[in-house]
């Protein structure tokens, strides 16, 4: 469990999948289910050839068989000033 101060709050940051290029099939389940077009096969392989494209929403980790692309998520906890009361 992680306990935060009052001024604490977490913040997500979503970078682009990440592919284990040593599990992967090739069987393109995660250019067929990209929504965005961002990621295709290139000789075989899948590749971000539009990382900006790329909306994170993780359908290319849920229908991968073998587990080899993966969309993890950074939890950074950022200090923000307290409201001020309102009196
Ligand atoms: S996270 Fe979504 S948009 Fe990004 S490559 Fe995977 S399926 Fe496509
Ligand atoms: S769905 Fe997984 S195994 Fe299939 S091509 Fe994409 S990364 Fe490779």
């Amino acid at each position: 469990m992680m306990i935060m101060g009052n001024s604490e709050r977490p913040e997500m940051k979503a970078g682009t999948p990440e592919i284990d290029y040593a599990t992967c099939t090739g069987c393109g389940n995660c250019e067929d289910f990209c929504p965005t077009g961002a990621v295709k096969l290139v000789n075989g392989k899948p590749v971000l050839v539009h990382p900006e494209n790329c909306s994170y929403c993780t359908e290319c980790e849920a229908v991968c068989p073998s587990g080899a692309i993966k969309c993890p998520f950074d939890i950074i906890l950022v200090t923000r000033p307290e409201p001020e009361a309102n009196c």
